[in-house]
C-alpha cells in the first residue's frame, strides 16, 4: 500500500495513528477523526509521538490543511482555536436531527439498600422495560485492575493529592495513599478528609462478574461481552458489533470501548455502572476523560427514531464534569476544565514531559529518579518538576518503574526542548553512579497521562 501511495497510484491513506507517516504524495488534507482520542498518542515503544503534533508539523511542511473532528475536542485543540492557531467550525445540528437523550444521574449513596447487583433500582427497571419492548441496552462497567482508590461512602469524596489535585492511589500492602505525579504519600486515611466520615471503602478492584449477574437478573436476555479480552482475536471486534447490530443480542456489556462511535438505532437504554472510576484515574485528565466518555455514551442512546435514556451511577452526583455531561454542555465543561488546568499549569498551558525510569532493582531505580529530579531542579529551576514517584503501574514484566515530570512552557519550540533534554541527560549521565544501561530512561514529550 505504501508503494502505491508513494507512486501516486493511490491518493488517500486511511489508518490508525501511524498512517500519519504514510508517503502520500502532494498532500492536501490530513483528517484526524475523534481528535481527542488518547490512542493518537504512542506511548511505547519509541517514537513516542502524538499524531496530532506530527500532523500539524507535516501540514506546515507540505502546506496542507489539518482537519480535526470531535464532539468533545481536547483541551489542547480548543486552546489552539483560542490562540488563533486553528479555526473552530461548529456543527449545530445533530445527525438525522435525533434528540439528545435524557441523562439521569443515580447517586449510589442513596441506593445502598436498593441495588440489584451492580444496578440501582431505576436503572434495573429501565433495562427491564426496554427488554420487554424488544429494545436493546448497552452497559459500561469499570475498567479493572488499573488503580485502587479509597472513596468516602458518606460524601463520595476520593482523596486527592494536596499539590497536584489528582486522585491518590491506594496501596493496600503498605496501607498508603500515593500520588503518582508528585510522589506525595501518606498513611491511608481512616476518616474522610472532606466530611470526616469514617466510612471509607476500597474501590476499583475486585472481579465484577457483571455478565453472570445480568444473566441472573434478566434470564431471558441474550448478553454479549465486549472488552479487550473478548475482542483480542482478529475480527472478533467487528463480529460482536455486527451481531449486536443484527439484533442477535439484547444487552451489550463492555468497558469504555463500547462507547466508541457505535451506532445502533434500537438501543434505548445506556448505563454506566460507576462513573467514579474515571475520576479516580490518577491523571490531570481524569475529568476530561470522564466527560468524553459520558458524552460518547450519551451519543450512543437514541440514535434512531426512538428516544433514548442514559443512566450514570456515581457517588459524586454533584461533580462538575458529570453535571456538564448531563446537560450536554461541552462549552461549560471546557471553561471550567481550562481554569483548573491554568491554575495548576497543566497542558494545554504547559508541555508535560515525563521521564520514565526502568530497572530490575527497585532501589537503583528510586535513587536514579531522585538524582534526575535534582538535576532538573538545578538546570531548569523555573519550570515545575513533579516527582519522583513510582509509576501508576509501578512494576511491569520484572521491571520497576519510577517517573519524574517537568512542565515546560508552550511558547518554546521543539529545538529548545530537544536541547534542554539533551543537556539534562548529559548532566545526569555525568553525575549518576548508575548507568543508563542498568536503569533505562525513556523521555516522553506531551505525556498525556
Ligand atoms: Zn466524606
Ligand atoms: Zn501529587
Amino acid at each position: 500500500s505504501w508503494r502505491k501511495l508513494r507512486s501516486g497510484e493511490k491518493k488517500i491513506a486511511i489508518g490508525p495513528r501511524s498512517a500519519i507517516f504514510s508517503p502520500t504524495q502532494d498532500l492536501g488534507i490530513i483528517i484526524l477523526d475523534e481528535e481527542h482520542d488518547n490512542s493518537y498518542k504512542q506511548i511505547d515503544p519509541a517514537p513516542r509521538y502524538h499524531a496530532r503534533e506530527v500532523a500539524i508539523m507535516r501540514a506546515s511542511m507540505t502546506d496542507s490543511v489539518v482537519i480535526m473532528g470531535s464532539a468533545t475536542p481536547s483541551m489542547q485543540a480548543l486552546e489552539m482555536t483560542k490562540k488563533g492557531k486553528a479555526v473552530l467550525l461548529e456543527l449545530t445540528k445533530r445527525h438525522e436531527s435525533a434528540k439528545l437523550p435524557e441523562v439521569e444521574i443515580l447517586d449510589l449513596k442513596q441506593y445502598t439498600g436498593a441495588m440489584k447487583g451492580e444496578l440501582a433500582v431505576p436503572m434495573h427497571l429501565a433495562i427491564k422495560e426496554a427488554l420487554d419492548k424488544k429494545e436493546q441496552v448497552i452497559l459500561l462497567y469499570n475498567r479493572l485492575g488499573f488503580a485502587n482508590y479509597l472513596q468516602c461512602e458518606t460524601c463520595g469524596h476520593i482523596p486527592q493529592s494536596p499539590e497536584c489535585s489528582v486522585s491518590l492511589t491506594y496501596h493496600k500492602r503498605k496501607n498508603q495513599l500515593i500520588c503518582h505525579y508528585s510522589g506525595y504519600s501518606r498513611k491511608a486515611d481512616t476518616n474522610c478528609e472532606k466530611c470526616g466520615s469514617e466510612f471509607l471503602s476500597e474501590q476499583g478492584s475486585g472481579t465484577q462478574k457483571i455478565e453472570e449477574q445480568l444473566e441472573e437478573l434478566f434470564p431471558d436476555a441474550r448478553v454479549l461481552r465486549f472488552d479487550r479480552d473478548s475482542t483480542s482475536k482478529k475480527g472478533a471486534h467487528e463480529k460482536i458489533l455486527d451481531s449486536f447490530g443484527a439484533g442477535e443480542a439484547d444487552i451489550l456489556v463492555g468497558t469504555q470501548l463500547v462507547a466508541k462511535g457505535l451506532d445502533f438505532p434500537n438501543v434505548t437504554v445506556v448505563g454506566v455502572t460507576d462513573a467514579d472510576t474515571e475520576l479516580a484515574f490518577p491523571s490531570f485528565q481524569s475529568s476530561e476523560r470522564m466527560f468524553q466518555l459520558l458524552s460518547q455514551v450519551a451519543g450512543r442512546s437514541g440514535r434512531g427514531a426512538k428516544p433514548g435514556k442514559v443512566f450514570i451511577q456515581t457517588r459524586q452526583p454533584d461533580n462538575e464534569a458529570l453535571k456538564f455531561a448531563q446537560k450536554h454542555d461541552y462549552n461549560g465543561f471546557a471553561d471550567s476544565e481550562l481554569d483548573f488546568r491554568k491554575a495548576l499549569n497543566y497542558p494545554p498551558y504547559s508541555r508535560l514531559v515525563k521521564f520514565v525510569l526502568k530497572g530490575k532493582n527497585e532501589s537503583q531505580v528510586r535513587v536514579s529518579a531522585f538524582k534526575l529530579k535534582s538535576v532538573l531542579e538545578r538546570l531548569v529551576p523555573d519550570f515545575d518538576s513533579l516527582g519522583p514517584s513510582p509509576a501508576a503501574i509501578a512494576w511491569m514484566n520484572q521491571y520497576y518503574l519510577w517517573e519524574v515530570m517537568v512542565k515546560l512552557p508552550t511558547d518554546r519550540g521543539g529545538n529548545f526542548i530537544e536541547r534542554l533534554l539533551d543537556k539534562v541527560m548529559e548532566v545526569y549521565e555525568f553525575e549518576s553512579e548508575i548507568s543508563t544501561n542498568i536503569v533505562r530512561i525513556n523521555i516522553n514529550v506531551e505525556a498525556i497521562r
